[in-house]
């Protein structure tokens, strides 16, 4: 960390050696006896190492806060099972490609095993309990989570390549809020659809990515079980240790064996969940997977949430405060290296403001750092896998052959890993690829408009619907636009804020169904 400056009533002095700063009394008195300057106390220190720039120093969070298993069963039935079908696969760390642990990939019979349990606990018990006593497991698992945060937040880093700020600051405590918000709902279900008698559907089976693992599990399965419904949930391929060591979590709880299942693996695995007896999917992945999905469940009677992709549009009106917006462009669209569905991936300035905010934006964008998602100091950390990786790069390649300008701040990435620079593109047309499709990277396109009518037509102008941010001073503008925006979630000067108490999904191929608020509990209900 750059060092403190000349504290009150010191001064800095001249010719100092070495780079180091010397400082003596303002007064130039000497000290009274028995007390020392602080010229006497550096003196004596001229020998020791001075850092020779202004930089940070590492910060690394400690990796012994969490004990990861050299092997990883399928959490069944309230305990770790072999996998029928004999297969494993090591999950690795992205950051520096280094394994981690062997995790099993579940076959068809051992998802159908996990859905029979979940099955069992439904019938057995799980929606007979009184609603208050649902509620105690569901707080105390979110006051487990509050608990252990540091070991899950290490661990998620680790896996999934994000900084550990954003995983101790707002994974962790967002996943621990889901918990304790719907927890709060599971006895007060009949209050949430007055004058209709709500009922538990039976298993749910879902399916979540890698972008915020342990966050989509909290989002899936706390209101799932308020409700009275067992689940079978299927991590992303990449990035299931969170989920693993939530197992934990869920027998210190001592929730009933049954009642959540987590069965690992790829999308063989996630296919088999859908196809299996369940009585509900909620994906939450890529629109292509998706409509799969959709394809598959049509006519079975299951029913279905899709919160898929996004192409959002943040718009900087000309009047709003411009250090904030910037702010919030970086923070809506480097937060998580971009892969956040909901990124704010097409900025549109208003053409007036268009070089200062270009200019502002390059310059904050040299003060992030990018590397070891364990460093405290770290903004950027790692791309969660070689595929993902592969898609950006190519997707940056096809922007920079359609003829837009690319930036990127100098920075040295690590050599081993996967890395992306934090990049803009100016000179964007509507048609790119990189201002159509989502780029899930830290990639930005800009664009600009002249009036609002052209900011709404621009930010609609995609086959996606998740979200848009407006930044503008006039209140009145904020809701001339979000009346018009095509958007599930629409943030005005912010971006990229969460609560468990506010539903969130999308329009258009950006799917359908609300995770979040009250409005999350009915996917996980019937109506009598
Ligand atoms: P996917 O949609 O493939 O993955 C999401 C989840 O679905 C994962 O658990 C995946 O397993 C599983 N899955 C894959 N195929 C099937 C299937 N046929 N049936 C059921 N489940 C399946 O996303 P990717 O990881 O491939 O990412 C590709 C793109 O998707 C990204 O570049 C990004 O654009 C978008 N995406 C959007 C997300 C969002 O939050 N909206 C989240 C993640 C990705 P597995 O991990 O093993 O493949």
């Amino acid at each position: 960390m750059p060092s403190a400056g000349p504290r009150p009533g010191q001064r800095r002095r001249a010719g100092s050696h070495g780079g180091a700063v010397r400082y003596r009394r303002s007064d130039g008195a000497a000290a009274a006896p028995g007390r020392f300057l602080v010229t006497d106390i550096e003196r004596r220190q001229v020998s020791a190492p001075v850092p020779a720039g202004w930089d940070y120093a590492p910060a690394p969070e400690a990796r012994d806060v969490v004990t990861i298993e050299e092997r990883y069963g399928l959490f069944v039935g309230g305990e770790f099972v072999e996998p029928r079908s004999g297969d494993w696969y090591t999950t690795i760390s992205p950051a520096s490609e280094e394994p981690l642990a062997e995790v099993a990939q579940a076959g068809e019979d051992d998802v159908g095993v996990a859905v029979a349990a979940a099955r069992e606990a439904f019938e057995n018990g799980w929606p007979a309990l009184p609603p208050s006593e649902r509620a105690k497991y569901l707080f105390r698992i979110a006051r487990i989570l509050q608990e252990r945060s540091r070991e899950f937040a290490v661990l998620e880093s680790l896996n999934g390549g994000k900084p550990i700020k954003e995983s101790r600051d707002v994974d962790l405590p967002l996943a621990a809020a889901h918990f304790f918000y719907y927890a709060g709902w599971a006895d007060k279900l009949e209050y949430a659809f007055p004058n209709r008698r709500p009922r538990p559907i039976g298993v749910a089976g879902q399916i979540i990515p890698w972008n915020f693992p342990l966050l989509m599990l909290a989002w899936k399965i706390a209101p799932a079980l308020a409700c009275g419904n067992t689940v079978v949930l299927k991590p992303a391929e990449t990035t299931p240790l969170t989920a693993l060591l939530f197992c934990d979590v869920l027998r210190q709880a001592e929730l009933p064996p049954g009642v959540v299942n987590i069965v690992t693996g790829d999308g063989r695995t996630g296919a088999a969940l859908v196809e299996a007896d369940v009585d509900k999917i909620a994906f939450t992945g890529s629109t292509e997977v998706g409509k799969a999905i959709q394809r598959r469940v049509a006519g079975s009677g299951k029913r279905l949430t899709l919160e898929l992709g996004g192409k959002a549009a943040n718009v900087i009106f000309d009047d709003c405060a411009l250090d904030q917006a910037v702010e919030g462009i970086v923070n809506g669209i480097y937060f998580n290296q971009g892969h956040v569905c909901c990124a704010g991936s097409r900025l549109l300035v208003q053409e007036s403001i268009y070089e200062d905010v270009v200019a502002k934006l390059k310059r904050r964008m040299g003060t992030l750092r990018v590397g070891d998602p364990l460093d405290k100091n770290t903004d950027v950390g790692a791309i969660n896998s070689r595929a993902q990786l592969d898609r950006i790069r190519e997707l940056v390649r096809a922007g920079e052959e359609e003829g837009a300008e690319v930036y990127q701040p100098p920075c040295r990435l690590p050599e081993r890993g996967y890395w992306f620079a934090p990049t803009v593109f100016t000179n964007v047309a509507q048609s790119y690829r990189i201002a159509q499709e989502e780029i899930f990277g830290p990639v930005l396109s800009v664009l600009t408009f002249r009036t609002p009518d052209e900011a709404v037509e621009k930010a609609n102008n995609t086959p996606y619907g998740l979200s848009a941010g407006i930044w503008t001073e006039k209140g009145s503008r904020i809701l001339w636009m979000a009346e018009r925006l095509r958007a599930g979630v629409i943030w005005a000067n912010t971006y990229n804020r969460f609560d468990p108490a506010s539903p969130f999904g999308g329009y258009k191929e950006s799917g359908f169904g609300r995770e979040g608020g009250r409005h999350g509990l009915e996917p996980y209900l019937e109506f009598e």
